[in-house]
């Protein structure tokens, strides 16, 4: 919900100040779905709001729920037509954690990213991006799904850090008291390294994770997979981590996908943990291996006996790794997936 819009409006019908923390505590709290159920305000009043302030800038287009219900996919549609997709995961259970998209489509062309594939189309505003988690809020408390919402994760569609305005109004009105209340440590930016925004991120969100996905630790193969890498090289990745560290003791995280036959081998283990030990700080930095999720590319995954060989070698180099659960695949709802388009089989 645009909360400067609903101030805006109220301020017009000279509504006392108390109105808009009422409001804000029905919708953000409580995850009240409509003005016309928020019993604590005037009929009036319910019914002028429901006519001049929208809850939620889209429509649900379409939900897949996995298999396993551990992953549930949503499909909006912004007011301009288009489509993002957001992600609710139950990693563990009795929780759920939201991956939320921060732009439509991307502009950096990552070659195993279905999002990449057709380039940047806009960014989403800051009222966009959180109203994905004020949706899970309302769909869990629609469907009655026991369990606590506590993390938000920025690993939807688009590089949160090339729209860095929008996303730092975003966070800002995730952690606030009076909207969701999140706690900053329960909230992880994951970019594919664009320094600046990691900078600007680092002074103003110091308690807030950061994830670099980083793939590969080698400077021709992130060039040929990750285009920005011949801005924002790994010698620049390492600049930036170290001097991070000098001022933040937050664990940063540090997401590899292993393609089979890519940047699985020993060598490839080898290398990762060089370039971390390089940085320093080893206690501060964790390896996500991820299995990479088909999208239909030349591409696969590695298999399970070499993700876990992966692991191993990394830990004998006294690399902190664990390797993540990957879910939703069967929805494409996995890492690398999200390509903001309508199911084809319907
Ligand atoms: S992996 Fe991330 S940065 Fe790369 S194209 Fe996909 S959305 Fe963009």
């Amino acid at each position: 919900m645009d909360t400067n819009k609903l101030a805006e409006v109220l301020k017009e019908k000279k509504e006392p100040a108390f109105r808009f923390k009422q409001i804000c505590k029905a919708v953000f709290e409580d995850a009240i779905p409509s003005f016309l159920d928020i019993s604590t305000i005037s009929k009036k009043l319910r019914i002028e709001l429901e006519n001049e302030v929208n809850i939620l800038p889209f429509k649900e287009k379409e939900v897949l729920i996995s298999r396993n219900k551990k992953a549930i996919k949503a499909l909006l549609e912004l007011e301009d037509g288009n489509i993002i997709e957001t992600v609710l995961l139950s990693p563990k259970e009795g929780t759920w954690s939201a991956c939320i998209s921060s732009q439509v489509g991307c502009a950096l062309g990552c070659a195993f990213c279905a999002t990449g594939k057709n380039g940047l189309v806009r960014d989403l505003s800051g009222d966009e991006i959180t109203s994905q988690v004020l949706f899970w809020k309302q769909y869990l408390a629609k469907n009655k799904l026991p369990g606590q919402f506590s993390n938000i994760v920025y690993m939807g569609m688009g590089e949160p850090f090339l729209n860095w305005k929008n996303v730092k109004e975003s966070l800002k009105v995730l952690i606030d008291e009076q909207f969701f209340n999140f706690g900053s440590r329960n909230i992880a930016v994951s970019t594919a390294g664009i320094i600046e925004g990691m900078e600007e991120f680092a002074k103003d969100f110091p308690q807030v994770n950061l994830a670099i996905s980083l793939h590969f630790a080698d400077d021709r193969k992130r060039d040929e997979f990750m285009p920005i890498n011949k801005k924002h090289g790994l010698s620049d990745l390492r600049n930036f981590l170290q001097s991070y560290f000098q001022t933040n003791t937050r664990k940063v995280f540090i997401e590899y996908l292993l393609l089979g036959g890519v940047n699985d081998t020993k060598e490839d283990a080898l290398q990762l943990a060089k370039f971390l030990k390089s940085i320093g700080k080893m206690q501060l930095i964790h390896v996500n291996l991820i299995r990479y999720n088909s999208i239909g590319e030349n591409l696969h995954s590695s298999s399970k006996e070499v993700v876990k060989r992966f692991k191993d070698d990394l830990e004998r180099e006294r690399v902190h790794c664990t390797i993540r659960k990957s879910m939703g695949e069967d929805i494409q709802g996995a890492c690398g997936q999200l390509a903001g388009k309508a199911r084809e089989d319907k």
